[in-house]
């Protein structure tokens, strides 16, 4: 009889594991394989093959099947899932097989009549018979050296700086919106392509994909191959998800380009990672794994001594930190790469102002002249919707939701006009008297996206008008219809939230109206001057492009907040300086270090008290040393939402060794207490929203 091999394997399950095996097969480390599991059965990661099993060899189970139609994934996985389950103290298999394509963890996909065959099988049988069918020759691409431009000297001196690394260097490249990053990050690419290796190249958000891509396969398709770029998103069906991750595993993707969940991918020849909008908040994932692909990506290139170039035209403020320190190094375009003259800021101070329907006099007058100019406006206001809330004048009652701690938004749709909660989703009728007095002159306050855009159709009824919202592109592919419309000069005043901030590149746009940013001002979120800053910054990139004079007029009551004069200066420097220096004498991130235990229950008197208790055991486990702060117990600024109730404990420390070993520590005691049932937590590590 054959020795047993002992194995400890990765499950997707709620406990700490690694979990013991036995196989009569050979089998190795990164492989997968399908187990029993009290009386179901699991895919499982294999992490080691052991001498002996950690229990009693009687208890051992058998491997029912070792998979083997994929590689063994990578030691530098195993090592890069395995410290992103220890930093963010996750179990290891829920951080190692959600981040593998659905159909290869599921056991259903290796069973039944198709057994033996599996879903790898299967997609490259497909693909066979599609490769069979006659395709067209493709077009020899004489458009190389068309599109490329030459490179301007401060983006040739980036590009050498970085191409002249081949071990770990973090690069922060700093350069204002339209100041050629992109071009940047071709000829890296380009550099780590002709030495053999991968490039991993993360963009924040999917819609921002389709537009890197053709840059990407129109320029680098003849060094990377037919299909030697992939794109990886949630947003693809499971197959397409599959094929894209298989091609990057096996080496046959030299590109890879995707949103944050695509760092979490094999790459066997990896030499480049590039990470773009490094400040953007959609790297931190906010479920689950509470991971950030940024910080993951440093870890990650610094574990394989590459290069790693993250860039923005705003950095986040720890980005600029280690910059500062010297632990990153700065590379700087400094100037647009084909409009030499960004945009004109003002600030338009309304205080003294008598405002139609939220937008001042001149700000309207203004998009009238860009109009007979026959120049493109866009109109910035975060927040969807009609109004925010309904009110009645007569006895003060607000549209409230019933289930949560904040007002119904009032919305027009096509059915007619309805109450949303843009918490717990509800949808109710619009009363027609108000429910407590009867008073039947109910009014909207405030403004959303809907409402300005009425109210400019009204004012302008000879513009084409488009709104860009949440609401609005809830259709796949109705973004994509929408921009290609303001692309097309189709459109002359486009009213949108933040999704209209990013990426995109008018040609015509002479004027960004923002409206209401004060809002984002006074939020209780420390990082909210940070988040403003980047997204006017961004969004007035969105101006003057490709034209000359283009304006950005913010309305404010606090015009002279540092932010805004920051802003019209086009000084993210001295904006990053003043907001170090706070955050310096606050002792807050990044001069510290932060985790947030959040609880909720159906009662805020159970979730305050559950984290009462914690924080007591939390300072228990401090052992004389007091390394670290342990803040009172809150209730989050939306406490309730659909009948539960929220609350969090932030705990802080100035070093981040000493946050984690109290993190440890503190799990393990909180482990051992029975929480009430119907109550549940979670911790976030770094969170980016306090
Ligand atoms: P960013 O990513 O910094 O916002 P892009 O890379 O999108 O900027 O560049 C903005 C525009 O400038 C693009 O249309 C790009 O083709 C053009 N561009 C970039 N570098 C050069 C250059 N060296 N010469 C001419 N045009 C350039
Ligand atoms: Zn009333
Ligand atoms: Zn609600």
């Amino acid at each position: 009889m054959q020795a047993p091999i002992w194995l400890r394997v990765a499950l997707d399950v709620p406990l700490d594991g690694p979990f013991d095996y036995r196989s009569t097969t050979p089998v190795q480390a990164g492989q997968r394989v399908i187990v029993p599991f009290g009386r179901r059965q699991l895919v499982g990661m294999v992490l080691d093959v052991v001498d002996a099993p950690a229990v009693d060899p009687q208890l051992v189970r058998d491997v029912e099947r070792v998979l083997d139609d994929v590689e063994p994934l990578p030691a530098d996985w195993l090592r890069l899932t395995g410290f992103a389950a220890a930093y963010y103290h996750r179990p290891l298999g829920e951080v190692m097989l959600p981040a593998l394509p659905g159909p290869l963890r599921k056991p259903s996909a290796y069973q039944g009549k198709r057994a033996g065959a599996g879903p790898v099988a299967r997609l490259l049988a497909r693909r066979r018979r599609a490769d069979a069918a006659p395709t067209e020759a493709p077009d020899a691409r004489a458009e190389l050296a068309a599109t490329a431009p030459t490179l301007n000297p401060a983006q040739r001196e980036a590009v050498d700086a970085i191409q002249a690394e081949t071990g770990y260097a973090a690069f922060l490249l700093h350069g204002v919106t339209g100041s050629g990053k992109t071009e940047v990050y071709l000829h890296a690419a380009a550099h780590a392509l002709t030495r053999g290796r991968q490039v991993l190249l993360l963009v924040p958000e999917i819609n921002l994909t389709p537009q890197l891509q053709r840059a990407l396969v129109s320029r680098l398709q003849k060094m990377a191959g037919e299909d030697g770029v992939a794109v990886l998103h949630s947003g693809l069906a499971e197959s397409e998800r599959l094929a894209a991750w298989l091609a990057a595993v096996t080496g046959r993707a030299r590109v890879v380009l995707g949103t944050r969940l695509s760092l979490l991918t094999p790459l066997p020849q990896l030499g480049l990672i590039v990470v773009d909008e490094e400040h953007d908040p959609s790297y931190k994932q906010q479920e689950g794994l509470r991971y950030s692909a940024r910080d993951l990506a440093v870890w990650r290139a610094r574990d394989l001594d590459i290069p790693v170039v993250l860039g923005s035209a705003t950095p986040s403020l720890e980005t600029w930190h280690h910059a500062e320190r010297g632990q990153y190094r700065r590379l700087a375009l400094p100037a647009r790469a084909v409009a030499a003259t960004p945009p004109a800021m003002r600030l338009l101070d309304t205080r003294n102002v008598r405002l139609e329907q939220g937008m001042a006099p001149e700000l309207l007058a203004a998009i009238g002249k860009r109009l007979e100019q026959r120049e493109q406006v866009l109109v910035f206001l975060n927040r969807r919707g009609y109004a925010p809330v309904l009110h009645c004048g007569a006895c003060g009652w607000v549209s409230d939701c019933t289930r949560c701690s904040a007002h119904l938004v009032l919305h027009r749709a096509r059915a007619g006009t309805v109450l949303c909660c843009h918490h717990c989703g509800a949808r109710e009728r619009v009363p027609h008297a108000c429910p407590d007095c009867g008073n039947q002159d109910l009014q909207p306050m405030g403004r959303g996206t809907q409402r300005v855009e009425e109210h400019l159709a009204e004012r302008f009824p000879q513009a084409r008008i488009a709104r860009i919202d949440a609401d609005s592109t809830r259709l796949k592919g109705s973004a994509e219809q929408l921009f290609a419309r303001v692309h097309a000069g189709e459109i002359d005043i486009l009213v949108g939230t933040q999704m209209v901030a990013k990426g995109h590149d008018f040609r015509n746009l002479g004027l960004v109206g923002v409206l209401n940013a004060d809002a984002m001002l006074f939020s209780q979120d420390f990082r909210a001057p940070e988040r403003l800053f980047a997204q006017l910054m961004q969004v007035a990139g969105r101006a003057g492009r490709h034209l000359g004079g283009s304006q950005v007029i913010i309305q404010t009551g606090y015009p002279e907040q540092p932010v805004y004069q920051a802003l019209l200066r086009h000084d993210y420097q001295g904006f990053a300086a003043y907001g170090l220096a706070e955050r310096r004498s606050a002792g807050l991130p990044p001069f510290s270090f932060q985790a947030l235990l959040t609880a909720e229950s159906d009662e805020l008197a159970l979730t305050l008290g559950f984290l009462e208790e914690a924080r007591a055991l939390g300072e228990q486990c401090q052992d004389g040393q007091t390394t670290v702060m342990l803040y009172d117990p809150v209730p989050l600024r939306v406490v309730r939402v659909n009948r539960v109730e929220r609350a969090q404990l932030l705990v802080e420390s100035p070093h981040r060794p000493a946050l984690q070993a109290f993190l440890r520590a503190w799990l393990a005691a909180l482990a051992g207490v029975p929480s009430p049932r119907r109550l549940r937590w979670q911790l976030e590590v770094d969170p980016l929203e306090i």
